[in-house]
């Protein structure tokens, strides 16, 4: 598979990003879209199956070097709600866990919540969120439905699932604070 590297100014005015370095385009065997910032420059990663000019993948950038320019956020992706769902039961067969309804809706406080009877409420905020991140917070949210607290057992299970969590959920406080809002 080749990488293709776009010359950034050609996808618009960005103003002060005129600095940043080039953009690699990198097709990988996945399904979502994904910019990270690496110490050689910006790399997208778009499935192998779309065209690096195709609108998405240009909508993509565009918003994600403007999330780039206007926070501390260095890596962005993008996860539809079908994603979410499909993750939830990715997840809770993993953990072992019943959820017996999944409702993505705007949540001002938090970035998911599950309540006793197998209702896991999750915060359309997700979707903008590093898939790695969207990963935490869901086998942390399905984790507490078998360890309620975070003490001892929690963070074993956390990190027989997600080995690095707890370095995830630094990520996503630093995150949430760079986008202004108030989520834990
Ligand atoms: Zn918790």
């Amino acid at each position: 598979m080749k990488h293709q590297t776009k010359d950034f100014r050609s996808l618009g005015d960005f103003g002060s990003l005129t600095s940043l370095p080039p953009i690699e385009i990198v097709p990988q065997d996945r399904r979502t879209l994904a910019m990270r910032v690496t110490p050689a420059g910006i790399q997208v990663l778009i499935p192998a199956d779309l065209n690096a000019d195709s609108p998405r993948v240009q909508a993509f950038i565009e918003a994600g070097l403007q999330k780039l320019q206007t926070s501390e956020v260095w890596e962005t992706s993008e996860v539809s709600a079908e994603d979410l769902k499909a993750l939830v039961s990715t997840w809770s067969e993993r953990i072992g866990v019943q959820i017996k309804r999944v409702q993505i809706r705007a949540m001002r406080n938090k970035w998911a919540s599950c309540s006793t009877n197998g209702t896991l409420t999750l915060s359309a905020d997700l979707v903008q969120l590093p898939s790695d991140l969207v990963d935490y917070v869901i086998c942390h949210e399905l984790v507490h439905l078998r360890v309620p607290a975070h003490g001892k057992g929690f963070r074993a299970l956390m990190g027989c699932h997600i080995p690095d969590w707890e370095d995830r959920q630094l990520r996503l406080a630093r995150w949430t604070a760079s986008t202004g809002k108030q989520k834990r």
